[in-house]
């Protein structure tokens, strides 16, 4: 037999859940975010990432990409 109190706290639960769901989707997003440069392996500052979502590489192999080149083939 199921009381009010076990209904309160699987609604609890629920909300919880929910919350828990959005934390995870919102640290996956982040981890998404690669903080280190592909190219050196040097951290890239966060303001950096913040103005290029998805940056691949801090500001020296940028500018060293550029110099070669790569992606024009
Ligand atoms: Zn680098």
């Amino acid at each position: 037999m199921a009381d009010a109190c076990d209904l309160g706290s699987d609604r609890a639960q629920q909300m919880l859940d929910d919350a828990l769901e959005h934390r995870r989707y919102q640290a996956s997003r982040l981890a998404l975010d690669n903080p280190y440069c592909m190219d050196c392996g040097e951290a890239i500052p966060l303001k950096r990432r913040e103005a290029l979502p998805g940056v691949e590489c801090c500001v020296d192999c940028q500018a060293i990409r550029e110099h070669k080149g790569v992606g024009r083939g």
